[in-house]
């Protein structure tokens, strides 16, 4: 029998090929899963299991016709389940993206990256919960309740793909897509002990991505391993026509069998990266990680990132001035939730009133204050010139080194309440993940141990745009050599028995 907690997708694609298990059977073993674990975990907002047993038997008619003729190569992730983040377009698939005011959105489109991954033949279990437009860095802010951490059910997954990181760390799911706009990808693979892959700006096609930071969003996925990771990358990356930031960059054929992905890398590690209120334990996870990837044939040099300091406070401006901007839409008129009311600008102020919470409103109300006249030079223009800075950084730091090992967050899971009244200290959180964001460049956030309340740690490794296949094969070897990435939450298997 197929049982999920056994499976990573390498494992999963090479016994549906021989046939040991089949495509509705490992399905089905994931929605048991998830009904058993679901009422303590909450990762998802909507499932799909009868897409997904429609979409499971079309793959393994597809394995049948490969059985009789092999002479044409099998998609690597043929029916395989994954879980989708509730801010990506399934056509005909509600998507709330954490919101009330998108309850009851059915898009009629499919998300490019998705459409690729559904071609090779992948089965859409349903969508994950998320903050609201993926504005949060814990699944606190989602309109649906918030999502629990597998190792620890009172405190919080991460954001803002909490839920597609708690449906992979609980074996819901092998492998789950996120969005990472200032690390909501990383900073969640962290919290629940997973590998997540944040691509290059432009790599992967925003199109039926709903939007929150558009200079900053980008796609990735979050899985059990980085050869997991990098099958995923593969498949979804690639110029599309239909998102005009897409770049026309071929995408790398990742080889992972030759595990030398460490030997002569030269890893660059920044003091800015190391500064006060990182937790010790963290700290110490991560230099022992770093020191491993030595030991297996990386060198390590100390380098500088110094306009570092300054990514949070111009992320937190540009980011909201985007978001402000993208979410106009939701006026009661075109898309979702309608208040009506007695005139159009009072059914926009009660539609918009209604629909957003609390942490969206404050966005929109930063966002709409920092590029409003008079202060625009000040704060956006301001930010974007030191946003340049942070890039120049990295592009210093890359002449010198070929990839930089930091930790992703200042601290391991949080309990869930901690910050919610504490937007400030809620940001904090992003300060480690935030500058790949705002240089565009890519960023592998895997498990590298566990603190002493048995929480995961993660490291993150960041290499120049491109680079996704230097920092997957770099995080294989690590994974190779180390098993942190295998570890298994104990409380959710003994909910699952
Ligand atoms: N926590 C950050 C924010 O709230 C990042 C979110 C994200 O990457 N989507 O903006």
């Amino acid at each position: 029998m197929a049982e999920m907690e056994h499976f990573t997708i390498s494992a999963m694609a090479a016994a549906l090929r021989r046939g040991e298990v089949s495509s509705r059977e490992l399905t089905q073993a994931a929605l048991e899963r998830i009904d058993r674990l679901e009422p303590t975990l909450h990762a998802f907002i909507t499932l799909t299991p009868e897409l997904a047993l429609a979409m499971a038997d079309e793959a393994d008619r597809r394995l049948r016709e490969w059985w009789k003729d092999s002479s044409t190569a099998l998609p690597a992730l043929l029916g395989i389940p994954m879980a989708v983040k509730d801010v990506l377009a399934v056509a005909n698939v509600r998507c709330t993206c954490g919101s009330r005011i998108l309850e009851n959105f059915v898009p009629p489109y499919t998300a490019t990256a998705v459409q690729r991954l559904i071609d090779a033949g992948v089965v859409i279990i349903g969508k994950t919960n998320t903050d609201e437009f993926a504005m949060g860095s814990s699944t606190e802010n989602s309109a649906y309740g918030p999502t629990a951490n597998p190792w620890d059910f009172s405190r919080v997954p991460g954001g803002s793909s909490g839920g597609s990181a708690a449906a992979v760390a609980g074996r819901l799911v092998p492998a789950a897509l996120g969005t990472d706009t200032g690390g909501s990808v990383r900073q969640p693979a962290s919290f629940c002990g997973v590998t997540g892959i944040k691509p290059t700006y432009g790599r992967v096609s925003r199109y039926g991505l709903v939007a929150y930071g558009s200079s900053l969003d980008s796609l990735g996925a979050l899985a059990l391993s980085a050869e997991d990771a990098a099958l995923i990358f593969m498949q979804m990356a690639g110029h599309d026509e239909r998102d005009a930031t897409s770049v026309q960059v071929p995408v790398p054929q990742i080889d992972l069998s030759r595990a030398d992905g460490l030997k002569g890398l030269r890893i660059g590690v920044a003091d800015e990266y190391f500064i006060e209120g990182i937790h010790p334990e963290v700290k110490a996870v991560v230099w022992q990680a770093v020191d491993a990837m030595q030991a297996a044939g990386a060198t390590v040099e100390r380098i500088r990132l110094p306009h570092t300091e300054y990514a949070l406070p111009v992320y937190y401006l540009i980011a909201p001035a985007e978001a402000s901007a993208n979410l106009a839409r939701y006026d009661g008129v075109r898309y979702g939730l309608r208040e009506p009311a007695s005139s159009i600008i009072e059914t926009f102020r009660k539609t918009r009133g209604a629909g957003f919470g609390p942490e969206v409103k404050r966005r929109i109300m930063l966002g709409t204050y920092a590029l409003s006249a008079g202060y625009y030079d000040a704060y956006y223009g301001q930010a974007q010139k030191v946003r340049t800075l942070i890039r120049q950084d990295f592009e210093q730091a890359f002449e010198k080194v070929d990839m930089i090992a930091a930790p992703v967050a200042p601290s391991t899971a949080f309990r869930m309440g901690e910050h919610l009244n504490d937007p400030l200290a809620m940001y904090l959180e992003d300060i480690f993940t935030l500058p790949a964001n705002l240089a565009g460049i890519p960023g592998l956030a895997f498990p590298a141990g566990f603190d002493s309340n048995g929480l995961p740690v993660g490291i993150q490794l960041m290499g120049p745009h491109f680079a996704e296949a230097a920092l997957f094969r770099a995080a294989h070897a690590y994974q190779q050599v180390t098993d942190w990435h295998l570890r298994k939450p104990a409380l959710v298997n003994q909910l699952a028995d």
